[in-house]
């Protein structure tokens, strides 16, 4: 209960930075956008501009991280149709990768899988993973979701998922460091307060009791695999 006190004081706090902070970004561009000013004069307000933008965009991420650790603690597992989950992500990327000219396939080992997730966090898993995969490749490539039930060396089923793409690749320095939280390595690709989408997906994918890797190889592409706990149970249920 303290923890939960201390954390919704450091959010308000976070949140209090916002508004005086947009009251200086606000009169700085202004500011910036007159024409008579010196030389020397320019230069500052341009430095002005520069660190507001940075506080907030780590004003940003503070609060997107806090929202993170709230959302971890609800979650809701019910027997889901995993297939129909991965459709409709699939159907929402569709009409992007129409307009980059990416070929976009899902591949199912059998028309249903059923499965006990949390379908909002799963979703959020798969959602990011495929974000990515379009945000780290150059268009006419390809971008697949494969779903499969496999068994593992210790003798349970898991629930696999893979999001595979023949993007820019990640180096092998990096591999271990992309689930960490605000960790970038293609800086220019991305947005001020990225660096937290595989640091989501990773900690929702945990939540469930799984486990996600990479394997990469820079200039070929990208897979994602993401292992979650499948128990026959759920299969029954669907027959
Ligand atoms: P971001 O908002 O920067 O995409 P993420 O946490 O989702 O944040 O990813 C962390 C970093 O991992 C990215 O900045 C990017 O450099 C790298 N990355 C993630 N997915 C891919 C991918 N499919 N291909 C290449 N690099 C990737």
């Amino acid at each position: 209960r303290l923890n939960e006190l201390k954390a919704q004081f450091f959010t308000d706090i976070t949140h209090e930075l916002r508004t005086p902070l947009t009251l200086i970004m606000g009169p700085a561009k202004e500011l910036a956008a007159e024409n008579n000013l010196s030389e020397t004069a320019s230069k500052q307000v341009t430095l002005i501009q520069r660190n507001a933008h940075k506080l907030m965009r780590l004003v940003n991420q503070l609060m997107e991280f806090r929202k993170i650790e709230k959302e971890k603690m609800d979650i809701y597992i019910q027997r889901c149709n995993i297939t129909e989950l991965l459709n409709s992500t699939y159907e929402s990327f569709k009409p992007m990768a129409n307009n980059r000219n990416i070929e976009l396939k899902v591949l199912y080992q059998q028309t249903d899988i059923f499965a006990e997730v949390d379908p909002d966090k799963f979703e959020k898993i798969i959602y990011n993973l495929v974000l990515n995969a379009f945000k780290y490749s150059d268009n006419e490539s390809q971008i697949s979701l494969k779903a499969a039930i496999e068994d593992t060396e210790t003798g349970t089923d898991m629930l696999v998922i893979e999001v595979e793409d023949t993007g820019i690749g990640i180096a092998e320095e990096h591999q271990s460091k992309i689930f960490d939280r605000f960790y970038q390595v293609h800086h220019k690709r991305t947005q001020n307060t990225g660096g937290i989408g595989l640091y989501i997906s990773k900690t929702l994918t945990e939540q469930h009791g799984g486990t996600i890797t990479v394997s990469s190889e820079e200039g070929k592409g990208t897979t994602f695999t993401v292992f979650l706990p499948y128990s026959s149970h759920s299969a029954a249920l669907s027959q």
